[in-house]
């Protein structure tokens, strides 16, 4: 039996940019893994939503708020965010890794980045990670708001380095720009769809049965492989 939407309407805020998974193509719409995935699902699953890309902290902000009502941007699944998130089972393996500027061979290792200013997008796992090795490595951070801020100040030499999911950083090198990732990635994030704890329960369980349902028919893998061609 089918689970019941409680709303006409389901209010989805995600990232801005954040390619392959939420980005403008040449027509100015929207698309992307995550777009694709929850609007496969809404149909599936009948439920209607309204997206709001409206960037990453600040959709973080608009579901803690009740601005929204659930919200998917590329966003990993952590203890932290699980006292204030309730995430749906995970639907895509990720993991966050440094790039620099096509050739720029000094920087090699995380110990090469003494002393070099590194960028990371604000709110987002790889500031945390940046954050929390900072004096280890003593680098400069500097946050930026978006991600394609964050990678116009690697290209005019603003900053030495950056920190993204690799992901993203894969698709920008598949889109050709300029950028190379000397340092081996961290392993480990998952992303999940996420709503305030404790509210909307019914949109994670239909989320999920919809996840479950375009895995099992092929559906995933082809949404999936639009965007993300092997070796990226
Ligand atoms: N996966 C990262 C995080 O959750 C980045 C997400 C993003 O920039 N949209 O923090």
């Amino acid at each position: 039996k089918k689970i019941q939407p409680k709303k006409d309407s389901y209010v989805i805020a995600s990232d801005s940019t954040f390619a392959p998974f939420e980005f403008q193509n040449s027509d100015g719409k929207y698309e992307g893994i995550d777009v694709d995935l929850v609007t496969r699902i809404a149909e599936l699953q009948g439920f209607t939503i309204e997206f709001k890309f409206i960037g990453f902290s600040s959709a973080v902000q608009a579901v803690e708020s009740g601005q929204a009502d659930a919200m998917i941007a590329g966003m990993t699944i952590t203890d932290e965010r699980e006292k204030s998130f309730d995430f749906s089972t995970p639907y895509f393996n990720s993991g966050i890794q440094i790039a620099v500027k096509k050739g720029n061979d000094s920087i090699t290792s995380y110990e090469d980045l003494k002393g070099k200013k590194v960028g990371a997008k604000i709110g987002t796992e790889s500031a945390d990670f940046l954050e929390a090795n900072k004096s280890k490595y003593d680098y400069s951070i500097k946050y930026l708001d978006t991600t394609d801020a964050l990678y116009s100040a690697l290209e005019i030499g603003e900053i030495d380095a950056m920190m993204d999911d690799y992901p993203v950083i894969g698709y920008g090198v598949a889109q050709k720009q300029p950028l190379i990732t000397p340092i081996p990635r961290e392993e480990g994030g998952k992303y999940g769809f996420a709503v305030k704890k404790g509210k909307n329960p019914e949109l994670i369980q239909m989320f999920n049965e919809g996840l479950a349902e375009l895995k099992r028919t092929g559906e995933y893998d082809e949404i999936v492989g639009k965007y993300i061609k092997d070796g990226s």
